[in-house]
C-alpha cells in the first residue's frame, strides 16, 4: 500500500523540480547548505537534515533536534554582521530569523511570535528614528533588541583547558569572564539604575570539552556543556557566541546551552588596556558583550555606539565593560 503511494506520486510528478518529490521527501546535496537549500517552511525530518551546517553570509550554524533554536552571533572588527538564527519546531519545520547583512537594526527582528521581541523591536526603531546617523551617550540612549531566549534558571559554565584571551592564566582569565558574565546578571551601569534583573550564573571548573564553534566562526552540534574558551575564528572576528535554546509555551525560549570563543588567532586580548595599548582588545569589555548575547540580548546597530550591544568592537576601549540604558532596558525586559 505504501509503495503502491510513492509510486504514484513519484509519477505525477515526472521526475521534476527535485528535492522536493514523493509526497514531501526531499534530497539535500552533501557538503554545508545554504538557506537556499533549506529554506524556512522545510522539513529537517523529510529533508534527513538535522546535524547539517547551514550557512548564511559568512555564519553557521548546524541543524538542531526539533525543537531547538540555534543562534550565532559574530563580533566583528568593522561591525559587519555575521550572524543569524535557525529554529526547528517541534513538527520539523525551519524557520530563521535575521537573514539580512545589510541592516544592523533588523537584529531587532528577532521572533515574530515572540511579543517580548516585536515590542523591543518597535521600541528599537524608534529610537532610531529619533537619533538619526548620531551616537548617544549610554545613558540617554533607549535602544536594544531582544533574541527570543533567557537563562530561566543558573547559566553554568565552564572555562576551556587551552590558552586562554591575553594568555591569562585561568584564575585570572575565570575572574575576568566571571565579572563580565557578572555585568550582565546583576545589570551594572553608570547611569544609576538599580539591579531589578533576576539573571544568575556561575562559573563551574575548567574542562576539556570545547566551545562548539569552528575556525569558520560557525556552530557545530552542541556538547551540551557552556564552554567559554580560545582559538581561531575567521579574521575579522574577534568573538562568537553559540546559543540553543528550547521553544517555551508562552514566553522566549529557554537557554539550554551557550558557548564562547574568542578569537586568539587573529586578534590579541588583555584584562590591563593602558596608554600603551594599540591593537588590542579589552577582554571584559568583549566577554560583558557575549555575555549579553548569553542572556539574550541582540545586537543594536548605526547610532548605538554607547551601548554593549552594539555590533562591533573597539579596540583598547573599556567603554563595554558597563552597560548602557538600552542594555539594562534589554535586561529588565527579559528578566
Ligand atoms: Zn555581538
Amino acid at each position: 500500500m505504501a509503495v503502491a503511494t510513492v509510486v504514484s506520486l513519484a509519477a505525477l510528478g515526472g521526475g521534476a523540480a527535485p528535492p522536493r518529490a514523493e509526497g514531501g521527501a526531499c534530497t539535500l546535496a552533501p557538503g554545508a547548505l545554504t538557506v537556499d537549500d533549506l529554506p524556512a517552511g522545510s522539513s529537517v525530518l523529510d529533508c534527513a537534515a538535522v546535524g547539517r551546517l547551514v550557512t548564511h553570509a559568512g555564519a553557521g550554524v548546524t541543524v538542531p533536534d526539533p525543537g531547538m533554536k540555534v543562534s550565532v552571533d559574530a563580533l566583528t572588527e568593522d561591525g559587519s554582521l555575521h550572524g543569524f538564527t535557525l529554529a526547528v519546531a517541534a513538527d520539523g519545520t525551519v524557520s530563521y530569523d535575521d537573514l539580512t547583512d545589510a541592516d544592523p537594526d533588523a537584529d531587532a527582528d528577532a521572533d515574530a511570535d515572540d511579543a517580548n521581541a516585536a515590542s523591543a523591536h518597535a521600541h528599537t526603531r524608534a529610537s532610531v528614528a529619533a537619533a538619526p546617523g548620531r551616537a548617544r551617550a549610554a545613558c540617554a540612549d533607549d535602544a536594544y533588541a531582544t533574541a527570543g531566549h533567557k537563562e530561566y534558571d543558573t547559566y553554568e559554565w565552564f572555562l576551556g583547558d587551552g590558552t586562554l584571551p591575553g594568555n591569562l592564566a585561568p584564575d585570572d582569565a575565570r575572574r575576568a569572564l566571571e565579572d563580565a558574565i557578572g555585568t550582565i546578571t546583576a545589570s551594572r551601569n553608570d547611569c544609576g539604575f538599580g539591579d531589578t534583573v533576576t539573571a544568575k550564573a556561575r562559573f563551574l571548573s575548567r574542562t576539556g570539552n570545547e566551545a562548539d564553534i569552528d575556525r569558520d566562526a560557525r556552530c557545530m552540534a552542541r556538547d551540551g556543556v557552556s564552554v567559554w574558551d580560545a582559538g581561531d575564528l575567521s579574521g575579522g572576528v574577534v568573538a562568537t557566541t553559540c546559543s540553543w535554546s528550547r521553544a517555551v509555551s508562552g514566553g522566549p525560549d529557554s537557554l539550554r546551552e551557550a558557548d564562547v570563543r574568542f578569537n586568539t588567532r587573529d586578534h590579541t586580548f588583555t584584562d590591563h588596556p593602558g596608554e600603551a595599548c594599540s591593537n588590542s582588545y579589552d577582554l571584559r569589555s568583549v566577554a560583558t558583550h557575549e555575555a549579553g548575547h548569553v542572556f539574550g540580548l541582540a545586537h543594536v546597530g548605526e547610532s548605538h555606539e554607547s551601548q554593549t550591544m552594539y555590533t562591533n568592537s573597539f579596540a583598547c576601549s573599556t567603554a563595554a565593560r558597563t552597560l548602557g540604558r538600552g542594555d539594562v532596558l534589554g535586561l529588565r525586559a527579559l528578566y
